[in-house]
């Protein structure tokens, strides 16, 4: 094998491994917040608009990936933006409800 092969398949690996971090790391951010590893989560958007999505550490066809934070459609205020997982103990009773009320697509 070359030089350059070897070099270039030391890299593939290393890119793989970020990648797993990276889900590891959303997966321990969710479970900080009250969450299971992956499932139903109540996210704030920019505007503060509070509502659930199906959010599962590294997996996402309708949002763009930015940490622990997503750029996607909020479906209260119909526009995109950056929403965050909200920790479930911060909310009061009513946000909670509101929040289970408005969901986006059953989709990662
Ligand atoms: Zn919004």
């Amino acid at each position: 094998m070359s030089r350059r092969a070897i070099r270039r398949r030391r890299r593939r690996r290393g890119g793989l491994l970020i990648a797993v971090v990276g889900t590891v790391v959303e997966g321990l951010a969710l479970r900080r917040r009250g969450y299971g590893l992956a499932g139903e989560v109540v996210v704030r958007c920019r505007d503060g608009h509070l509502f659930t999505t199906l959010w599962v550490p590294g997996v996402s066809f309708k949002a763009l990936r930015f940490g622990p934070s997503r750029f996607q459609r909020c479906p209260v205020g119909g526009h995109w933006s950056l929403v965050t997982p909200v920790t479930l103990a911060e909310l009061s009773p009513e946000e909670q409800r509101l929040a289970r009320e408005r969901r986006d697509l059953r989709i990662p």
